[in-house]
């Protein structure tokens, strides 16, 4: 080592795994909360979608996103969220730990900041968390099939529980009797029950219930502003790489590197959608996101 030591007690840092990503392959982080079929009764969420609680969700994510411009797009529904990471990030240089935790935490931290825009109560009866994880997509045909299991994830859970919690709220069933109810049923029996019984059309149930949340960054169009600063930015404070000191003439050199940059940077805008994220069209429309 060309470092001298600190301590005696240094070589204990050589103890870490080193940690980093497989290059140039599409990456996920995806976080999940943890136990909230318990929060979400302690806080009465509205069943079977409680708007408040995907809002919040729907906040945090995009704060995120706002961070850490690293993030191409993002999807979620329920109490998950998965961000999508360029082939090419090096953020962190790519190391696992390092980027999942990060995102779970600035996630947490995000939803209880945000927590009293959406709940009456000021802050969380008890305090809410998220787990996270890391996965790799080498093809953009893998990436794509990704979102497409979620999104596919999302319509099915969905569509049993509007019909079970239709069954229990509006037909008097006990959870019991809905979930016999509706064992073995497939989705066009849900849509019967749901339209014979209790008029329901599921196909005008809300867009943000059947198919989630969709944020995607996007350059702006003419005369459009781009994103604001994220609160970390209006406070002087990044995610990013923590600065190492650097000379003079180092910097200077920076400066004129990031005027050029911001020259040729087009504005960018995170935008939120509930669409379909299956079919060819998303993809077709902003090719920027497989290039
Ligand atoms: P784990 O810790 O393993 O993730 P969990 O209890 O969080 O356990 P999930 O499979 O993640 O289980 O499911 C999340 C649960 O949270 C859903 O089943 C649902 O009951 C509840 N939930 C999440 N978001 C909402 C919402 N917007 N409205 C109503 N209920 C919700
Ligand atoms: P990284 O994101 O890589 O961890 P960092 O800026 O958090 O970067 P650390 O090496 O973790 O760098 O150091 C944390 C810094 O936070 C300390 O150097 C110190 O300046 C500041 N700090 C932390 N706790 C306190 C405290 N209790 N009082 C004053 N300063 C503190
Ligand atoms: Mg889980
Ligand atoms: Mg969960
Ligand atoms: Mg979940
Ligand atoms: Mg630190």
């Amino acid at each position: 080592r060309v470092v001298m030591a600190n301590s005696k007690y240094e070589y204990v840092k050589d103890f870490e795994r080193p940690d980093p990503l497989l290059p140039n392959t599409w990456v996920i982080i995806r976080i999940d909360g943890h136990g909230f079929h318990r929060f979400s009764k302690v806080h009465e969420f509205e069943k079977p979608n409680d708007a408040r609680a995907l809002n919040l969700m729907n906040a945090a994510a995009k704060a995120v996103m706002s961070e850490l411009s690293d993030v191409v797009m993002a999807y979620g529904d329920s109490d998950e969220y998965s961000f999508l990471l360029s082939k090419l990030c090096s953020l962190y240089d790519r190391r696992e730990s390092k980027l999942i935790t990060t995102f779970a935490s600035l996630f947490t931290s995000y939803y209880l900041y945000y927590w009293s825009d959406h709940f009456p109560t000021p802050k969380p009866l008890y305090p809410p968390s998220f787990d996270g994880r890391a996965v790799l997509y080498p093809s953009d045909q893998n990436l794509r099939d990704y979102f497409s299991w979620r999104q596919a994830d999302c319509h099915i859970n969905n569509l049993y529980n509007t019909t079970n919690w239709a069954l229990i709220l509006k037909g008097g069933m006990t959870e019991r009797d809905a979930e016999r109810e509706l064992m073995g049923s497939r989705a066009a029996d849900k849509h019967e029950i749901l339209f014979s019984r209790f008029g329901i059309n599921y196909n005008n149930e809300p867009e943000m219930y059947k198919k989630g949340t969709v944020m995607v960054r996007e350059p702006v169009k003419d005369e459009e502003n781009g994103d604001a600063p994220s609160l970390l930015q209006e406070h002087g404070a990044t995610m990013g790489e923590p600065e190492r000191p650097k000379s003079n003439r180092q910097l200077k050199k920076e400066a004129k590197k990031q005027a050029k940059k911001e020259e040729r940077q087009v504005k960018t805008v995170v935008r939120v959608y509930h669409c379909d994220v299956i079919r060819d069209e998303f993809w077709d429309a902003r090719p920027w996101i497989l290039d």
